[in-house]
C-alpha cells in the first residue's frame, strides 16, 4: 500500500530527494565524507552553499538589488529580526492580522514598537482576508508586515498588498516556492524552511539591499541581518546538512519545470479536493472560495463525533498525519509541492468511501 503525509510541516519531500540523500550521505561526491561532516570552511560546503543560493535565485528571478540569507532559526525568530532591523528607530509598523500566524509575528512585534493592526478578519473567524479597501495602513510605519498563506486557517493572498512607499514584509513560509512570486513586490520575504524547502533547522530570508542597516543597539549578532549578509549566511555554524537538501530540493523544482509548473500542478490538486469538498454535504471547508490556500486544506466532518474514526481509518489507508491543528480542530491536508496528485486523489477516494459508509 502506498501511503502519503499530509502533515503541514515538517512535510512531505520528493522521494527523489529522499533517494539522492539516501545515495548520496555516506559519501559526498567521492570527498570519502558524507556531507554532514564537511567543514562549513571547506571550498566544498561553500560551493554547496553557492549553488543553492543560485538555483534558488533562478527559481524566483529574485533581482540583484536583493540579498539571500540562510539562518538556523526557525520563522518565528524572523518576528524578533524584522523589528529589530527594520524600525530603524521608528517606533510604528503595521501589521495585517489574517490568522493564527500573522498574530503570533503580531505579538511579537509587540514587543518592539507600536504595533498598528491594520486590518483583521478576527470578526470573521480568520475565513476571509479583508479587501485591501478597508486597510487603515500607516503611511508613516515602518513596515506593513502580513503572512501570505496561513498555514493553520488555510487562507491564501493570491495578490500582493500595495503599500506605497512603506516597505512590505511578508511570511511566505507554507507556500514559498508553490508558484512564481514577484520579488521586487517585497521589502523582505521570509520562510520557514520544513515545507516547501527541505527538513526543519533552517529558514531563509530575501532582503532588499536598502534595508540592510545596522540593528537596533543589543540586538544579539546572529539576529543582526546585515551582518548575517556581510558573513554569507556564516557568522556561526551554518545547518549544513538542510542547506544541502534544501539545495536539492530547489534542484527537483527545477527539473519539475520551475515554478510555473508547479503551480499548475498545485492548481489541479487543490481543486481537486475543494471541488469534493463542496460537492459533498459531509464535510465542509468554511473559508471564502476565492482566499483558499492551494497548500493548507483545513475541514471539518459535519458530525465531529467522527472525527477519531475518520483519523483511524485514513492511518489505515496510508493516509497520515490529517489532524488539524489543535488551534481549530478538525482536519487538515497541507498538499504541497512534494504531494503527488496520486496522494490527493488517494485521499479523495477514501474520503468518498467514509462519507459513503457514515454518511
Ligand atoms: N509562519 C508560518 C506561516 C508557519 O506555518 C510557521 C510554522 N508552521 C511559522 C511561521 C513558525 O515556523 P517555525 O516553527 O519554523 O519557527
Amino acid at each position: 500500500m502506498r501511503s502519503f503525509n499530509f502533515s503541514a510541516g515538517p512535510a512531505t519531500l520528493p522521494t527523489e530527494v529522499i533517494t539522492q540523500v539516501q545515495q548520496e550521505l555516506p559519501d559526498w561526491r567521492g570527498t570519502g565524507m558524507s556531507v554532514m561532516e564537511l567543514s562549513h570552511r571547506s571550498p566544498e560546503f561553500a560551493g554547496i552553499l553557492i549553488e543553492t543560493e543560485l538555483d534558488l535565485r533562478e527559481l524566483l528571478a529574485i533581482p540583484e538589488h536583493y540579498r539571500v540569507v540562510f539562518c538556523q532559526e526557525g520563522a518565528s525568530a524572523h518576528w524578533d529580526m524584522i523589528p529589530l532591523n527594520l524600525l530603524q528607530g521608528n517606533t510604528r509598523a503595521d501589521y495585517i492580522e489574517t490568522g493564527y500566524w500573522s498574530y503570533r509575528a503580531i505579538e511579537e512585534g509587540r514587543r518592539y514598537c507600536n504595533v498598528n493592526i491594520a486590518a483583521s478578519n478576527r470578526v470573521d473567524q480568520f475565513c476571509a482576508i479583508p479587501d485591501q479597501s478597508e486597510w487603515r495602513l500607516d503611511p508613516k510605519a515602518a513596515y506593513v508586515h502580513y503572512c501570505s498563506n496561513e498555514t493553520i486557517d488555510g487562507l491564501e493572498f493570491f495578490w500582493v498588498p500595495d503599500v506605497g512607499k512603506v516597505p512590505l514584509v511578508v511570511d511566505m513560509s507554507s507556500h514559498f516556492l508553490s508558484r512564481p512570486m514577484d520579488i521586487s513586490k517585497f521589502g523582505l520575504v521570509y520562510a520557514g524552511a520544513q515545507k516547501n524547502i527541505g527538513p526543519a533547522g533552517l529558514s531563509l530570508a530575501i532582503i532588499r539591499d536598502d534595508l540592510l542597516k545596522p540593528s537596533a543597539p543589543g540586538t544579539p549578532f546572529l539576529m543582526d541581518y546585515h551582518s548575517q549578509v556581510h558573513a554569507h549566511s556564516m557568522l556561526n555554524t551554518p545547518p549544513t546538512f538542510t542547506i544541502w537538501v534544501a539545495g536539492l530540493v530547489f534542484k527537483w523544482i527545477k527539473r519539475q519545470g520551475g515554478l510555473a509548473a508547479m503551480e499548475q500542478i498545485n492548481i489541479e490538486k487543490s481543486r481537486l479536493l475543494y471541488d469534493f469538498l463542496d460537492s459533498s454535504g459531509f464535510y465542509r471547508s468554511q473559508v471564502k472560495h476565492q482566499d483558499r490556500s492551494r497548500m493548507n486544506v483545513p475541514f471539518h466532518l459535519r458530525e465531529p463525533s467522527l472525527d477519531e474514526v475518520f483519523l483511524k481509518e485514513a492511518d489505515a489507508h496510508g493516509l497520515h498525519q490529517l489532524r488539524g491543528h489543535r488551534v481549530v480542530g478538525g482536519m487538515r491536508a497541507s498538499i504541497y509541492n512534494a504531494m503527488s496528485l496520486a496522494g490527493v486523489k488517494a485521499l479523495i477516494s477514501f474520503m468518498a468511501d467514509f462519507e459513503r459508509r457514515y454518511g
